[in-house]
């Protein structure tokens, strides 16, 4: 199967409850040049409206961040942990989590990323379920290189906060930069 496929997939499922909520899916989309990934939580509002990951103020954030370590849109592949908007951007349940799951695990293994940012806990408390990280919290964790690898795939994970997590304490912004330049600089 390919990326295209998955995200084919993707726009036409309705195995959890959020499709009936949904204006769009939200698969996932960049250019990928550096083979960098970055996971977030689920699309918002602005990204449910138009179909497209990080597009409303996280994403203006996430793009300066991107801009100062020298990378474009073009450089990374940017998708969620669950591709539609949980109504009022409320916590994603463990439910839609397990089931939205088969959709990451096929984009990480068709596009074998170098790095891997999660952004928020979710990605990270995801990406740790997945392949065996003892989960810490973001705060302990950031700033560190989490290598893993298993048979068919291996990159290194890079936790930062969330960048709405930024927005709402902006005394974050300088590390959430900081971050983002280590996932550029081991890219
Ligand atoms: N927040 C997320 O976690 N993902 C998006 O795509 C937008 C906002």
């Amino acid at each position: 199967m390919g990326l295209r496929q998955v995200e084919e997939e993707i726009l036409a499922c309705k195995r959890c409850p959020l499709h009936k909520t949904r204006t769009h899916a939200v698969p996932g989309e960049g250019g990928f040049r550096r083979k960098i990934m970055l996971i977030g939580e689920a699309p918002g509002k602005n990204e449910d409206l138009q179909g497209r990951p990080f597009v409303g103020k996280a994403g203006k954030l996430l793009d300066e961040a991107l801009l100062s370590a020298g990378l474009t849109r073009e450089d990374v592949y940017i998708t969620n942990v669950l591709k539609c908007r949980p109504p009022n951007n409320r916590d994603p349940t463990e439910q839609e989590i397990t089931t939205c799951s088969r959709f990451l695990d096929a984009q990480l293994h068709i596009l074998k990323p170098k790095v891997v940012v999660a952004l928020g806990r979710f990605a990270w408390a995801w990406l740790c379920d997945r392949f065996n990280l003892k989960y810490v919290p973001i705060s302990e964790a950031r700033g560190s290189i989490f290598p893993v690898s298993t048979l068919t795939i291996s990159f290194k994970i890079i936790p930062t906060y969330h960048p709405a997590a930024v927005l709402r304490r902006r005394n974050l912004t300088e590390t959430f930069f900081q971050d983002i330049k280590l996932a550029a600089s081991v890219g």
